[in-house]
């Protein structure tokens, strides 16, 4: 498989710069060994010309030809969130129209929205385990479709654990518990089936073992070695193309056995000791076996990459300030194409390469409506509010909005199913 740019070095740092302070041009040109053709996003031809968006994605604007994939970074940090840096998340977007969200970490959703994706079509969620950091969101991701219209319940796959309380499908039951008063109250006033998940829990255990499968993407997994029984990676594979999401780990014979020579591998990789020690303040005696016993380092992802040899390298797991040491900690045992992911990196895997981006959107985005509407409220859906709340209703203030009522209810021709018509405190105008 070819890799379209020899610029990678380059870009997992440029990017830093990329999004944050416009100088990534100047240092891809710095780091580049081909010249003009990396020459700020392309030749612009004359004083009225643009440049081609070499560098950006604008997310909702590019169509996906049938056997591509995109992948974009929601999330490539750690359990301690940051403004700048979510918790795991990687979006799997392929052809064909399907959307995987491979693991959905705290903060990510942020990330996720700012894609303007409808959330009808953001409803397959591949976890890799249980640690807060990989699902963490799935709260904002469940009650947050649902009032962004999401008409369909959640699936969830996962791993099993050793026993029945440390799997998935325990999780996500106890998940819903802690929600309940948030689902009988959205039940009521929305609609129920978008609170559903419906949770495919697998053997930790299996091999390369086949966990999705709808005839055109297949999804296999493999245990991963990570602080306890549980956690697994997960392959996949779609139309020709062999792709690979690495959660927590460190090295293991399975992940090198069964992604060898695949086209796009996304494996942890941890900051240093050195950097837990003296920049996050961990105590010497975790930090060097955080990074390095239950976690993967930058040596020991790269000797992992030059083993499997894969099309393109992603590292993430690592705050970005450590990036250029970790770099380093990679390149004395890898000196294969390689990104080190930051939040909203956007890579296109074709059979001829990878190319990768920064996504680029407005904070202030919302995932946009899609073409199915939610079903209206289920009439046996027992009202949450007893009597003794509906009765503190104060009238004054609820009568205030009349004249915008009014005009609403005109407009959308609402007249037969005035809520207010029912209250005690009404006061038609
Ligand atoms: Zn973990």
């Amino acid at each position: 498989m070819a890799v379209l740019s020899s610029g990678w070095l380059a870009t997992g740092i440029a990017g830093t710069a990329l999004a944050a302070t416009g100088i990534a041009a100047a240092l891809f040109i710095g780091n580049s060994d081909t010249g003009a053709a990396y020459a700020a996003g392309g030749v612009v031809t004359d004083r009225t010309g643009t440049a081609p968006d070499r560098y950006v994605y604008y997310p909702g604007t590019e169509a996906l030809a049938d056997g591509d994939v995109r992948v974009v970074a929601c999330g490539t940090g750690m359990p301690d969130q940051r403004r700048g840096q979510a918790s795991a998340c990687f979006l799997f977007e392929f052809g064909n129209g399907e959307k995987f969200i491979f693991d959905i970490g705290t903060g990510s959703m942020r990330n996720l929205n700012a894609l303007m994706i409808p959330s009808e079509y953001l409803t397959k969620v591949f976890i890799s385990h249980l640690h807060t950091d990989h699902w963490g969101d799935l709260d904002a991701l469940w009650a947050g479709g649902w009032t962004a219209g999401r008409p369909v319940p959640l699936e969830i796959w996962g791993p099993s654990g050793q026993t029945e309380d440390m799997g998935t499908a325990y999780a996500v039951d106890g998940f819903l518990r802690a929600f309940n008063w948030d689902y009988q109250t959205r039940a009521f006033k929305i609609t129920p089936i978008p609170g559903q998940i419906t949770v495919n829990e697998f053997d930790y255990r299996g091999e390369n073992t086949v966990v999705y499968d709808d005839g055109e993407i297949v999804v296999r997994s493999i245990p991963a070695i990570h602080a306890g029984d549980g956690p697994v990676s997960y392959i996949i594979e779609y139309a020709g193309l062999k792709l690979v999401f690495g959660g927590d780990t460190s090295p293991n014979k399975w992940f090198v056995e069964h992604t060898r020579d695949a086209d796009f591998v996304i494996h942890e990789a941890f900051a240093s000791p050195e950097y837990f020690k003296q920049d996050y303040g961990q105590p010497a005696q975790l930090a060097w076996r955080a990074c390095c016993e239950f976690h993967s380092s930058g040596p020991a992802f790269g000797k992992v990459m030059s083993e499997i040899a894969p099309g393109h390298a992603v590292a993430y797991y690592t705050m970005e300030e450590a990036h250029p040491q970790l770099l380093l900690d990679i390149r004395t045992t890898y000196d294969g194409p390689l990104s080190i992911a930051m939040d909203m990196m956007t890579w296109n895997i074709t059979k001829d390469g990878v190319t990768e981006r920064m996504a680029v959107s407005t904070d202030r985005a919302s995932a946009v409506l899609g073409p199915t509407r939610q079903p209206p409220p289920d009439p046996s859906i027992p009202d949450p509010t007893s009597e003794f709340i509906r009765a503190g209703e104060w009238g004054p203030g609820l009568n205030a909005q009349n004249d915008m009522l009014d005009a609403f209810s005109k407009e959308n021709d609402l007249a037969d199913v005035d809520w207010r018509t029912e209250k005690p405190w009404y006061e038609p105008n």
